[in-house]
């Protein structure tokens, strides 16, 4: 590919080519030798037989090759995944800095095959139906036909030139996404990015050109501008209020309520003291979903009061950014028709239908929104995208064409590296939410994530049953459960109410906190690897009461193939355990 346009090479070939009129080859190598140049040797002495060989081996199309490895991947990958009492191997770090070994000789296919293959089988595909302890599950089979289609054009989507049609795909699975998240939103726009850190890193850096307007080429000029984000919400956004600038103390976190949703109130009286100290607040960051607990924060209020204050002070409203990195998968039930009941559920299940309804209207209010396909959407890493709710926002990020000097024929109307952080940019996303929309379809989309919210409710429900165990985040609407287990005995329901009034002395809550944590400890170590779920923990799932941070067990159903059996398999090994 040629970058340069004017590369003196690419000069006199054209000079060659007019000189070829005139049939006379002396002719161009007298003006070459006028411009500096002589002409190319034609003894070239690389072995050209080996050099032939290289570029057929590698370059060339050799289909039954490539398929050949192509099946032995999957006939491995099969293998891992039907024997399920296989050990994940262990790591090697030991070596692996010491021994960064590269072939001398050039080799084949099969030579590339070697050189990935024992980490290939030492790594764990997320697909067994027991691992219930984070926010990841196995990707889908239309994602993998995606993901491979891209990988065999390997388009650039940082302009169109680079990318064609893939450019054109990335348009439409971001309006695909953008009509299930906004309903229906006028004039989307939006790229597809590397994760939900930097898609959340748009959304503040728009909010930071709201207030500081030119600060992309001006920098802040050493004023003090704020973000606020909740106390639930994820690590990523002080990741990000480093890397923008404003510094991670310039983000502030306002408490949630007990169902891991930011207090407004707080809110609203936080925005109230910053604009009175003459602060700029450039954005604030709801959560649609919170990581541990699936906290939602009702987006309607924050966008009222936003718009409020900031009159009252005359302010621009910071940017509504709303993290929906987990969560936003829930709108494939925003227009799930409950009276009809299409997919028979349950009425426990259509009660929750309906509030995931009315959490999923609040994304009308907003300005702009992180997804990430790679968790919900069961796609392949990376597929997470920034969309914003009216394109004219993203005037606050583009650039000049002088700004990106070799893509000089860039056009801003379709060109987004002109308002990209990124430069090169794999057409991954694009390919995997496409394939993986259509492959399973709005129904079948609709089944997989009510079966998720089916398995977590099944969970809370058998956790009710026991005294010496309290569900955390009981009204939430989503696939995580976040629950205490306590040895036989204690009122796990009673100690939390006592937390919740400030009723619980120090040395108590460290006694229970302790025995929270070592049960789980002690399950991870007589649970039987091959009938019992792989359960995670955290020691703050995001409700911060009296500022204290409440430890939590904890089970995301992300996988399709975790069953009814497993979850009432999690409640006998609690009940044996204690
Ligand atoms: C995972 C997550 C992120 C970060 O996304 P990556 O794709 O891992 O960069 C941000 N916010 C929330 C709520 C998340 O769960």
């Amino acid at each position: 590919m040629v970058f340069t346009r004017k590369s003196p090479g690419r000069w006199l070939l054209v000079t060659c080519a007019a000189d070829r009129a005139f049939r006379s080859l002396r002719a161009c190598f007298l003006l070459s030798a006028k411009l500096g140049y002589s002409p190319l040797a034609s003894d070239f002495t690389m072995q050209r037989d080996n050099y032939q060989q290289l570029v057929e081996t590698f370059f060339q199309w050799d289909q039954p090759a490539i398929v050949t490895i192509l099946e032995e991947l999957l006939s491995a990958a099969a293998a891992g995944e039907a024997d399920q009492s296989m050990a994940i191997m262990s790591q090697n770090y030991e070596t692996a800095q010491a021994n960064p070994e590269i072939h001398v000789l050039p080799g084949n296919l099969k030579d590339a095959r070697d050189a990935i293959f024992p980490f290939f089988w030492g790594t764990d595909g997320w697909n067994n139906p027991l691992h219930l302890e984070n926010v990841r599950g196995p990707a889908n089979h239309a994602s993998l036909i995606g993901a491979f289609a891209c990988l065999l054009k390997n388009p650039n989507l940082c302009t169109d030139r680079y990318s064609q049609r893939s450019n054109e795909l990335e348009v439409k699975a971001i309006t695909a996404l953008a009509n299930l998240i906004f309903y229906h939103t006028q004039d989307p726009w939006g790229v597809f990015t590397i994760g939900g850190t930097i898609s959340n890193f748009y959304g503040a850096k728009i909010g930071v050109e709201r207030v500081v307007p030119g600060a992309m080429q001006a920098g802040l000029g050493g004023q003090r501008v704020v973000g606020i984000c909740s106390a639930a919400s994820h690590y990523s956004n002080q990741t990000i209020a480093g890397w923008l600038g404003i510094g991670t103390q310039q983000l502030l976190q306002i408490p949630t309520d007990e169902n891991l949703a930011m207090r407004v109130d707080v809110l609203e009286q936080r925005l109230t003291e910053l604009y009175r100290d003459q602060t700029k607040v450039a954005y604030v960051v709801a959560t649609f979903g919170t990581t541990d607990g699936f906290g939602i924060d009702d987006l309607a209020s924050i966008r009222e009061v936003l718009d409020r204050v900031s009159r009252e002070y005359q302010q621009p409203a910071p940017q509504l950014h709303v993290d929906a990195a987990v969560g936003w998968a829930l709108t494939f039930l925003a227009d799930y028709a409950i009276q009809e009941n299409p997919l028979e559920l349950s009425d426990r299940m259509k009660n929750i239908v309906e509030r995931v309804q009315r959490h999923c209207a609040g994304f009308r209010h907003v300005d702009s929104v992180t997804i990430d396909f790679h968790k919900m959407g069961r796609g392949h890493y990376p597929s997470s995208a920034f969309i914003v709710n009216r394109r004219q926002d993203l005037k606050y990020l583009s650039r000049d064409v002088a700004d990106t000097p070799y893509f000089s024929e860039a056009d801003s109307r379709r060109d987004p590296a002109l308002f990209t952080l990124e430069c090169s940019r794999p057409a991954l996303g694009p390919y995997i939410v496409m394939a993986s929309l259509n492959g399973i379809g709005l129904t079948g989309w609709r089944m997989l994530v009510a079966r998720s919210l089916e398995l977590a409710e099944r969970l809370k429900q058998g956790l009710e049953q026991f005294d010496f165990c309290r569900v955390l985040n009981r009204h939430t609407t989503g696939p995580s459960v976040n629950w205490w287990v306590l040895p036989q005995g204690r009122q796990a329901s009673a100690i939390y109410d006592r937390l919740l009034a400030g009723e619980l002395p120090e040395d108590e809550r460290q006694r229970y906190f302790g025995e929270v944590r070592r049960l789980h400890q002690k399950r991870e170590k007589v649970m039987d690897p091959k009938l019992d779920a792989h359960l995670g923990f955290t020691t703050n799932y995001g409700f911060r009461p009296h500022g204290i941070e409440i430890p939590a067990w904890k089970a995301v159903f992300f996988n399709p193939r975790t069953t009814d059996e497993i979850v009432d398999r999690i409640l006998f090994s609690i009940e044996e355990l204690i």
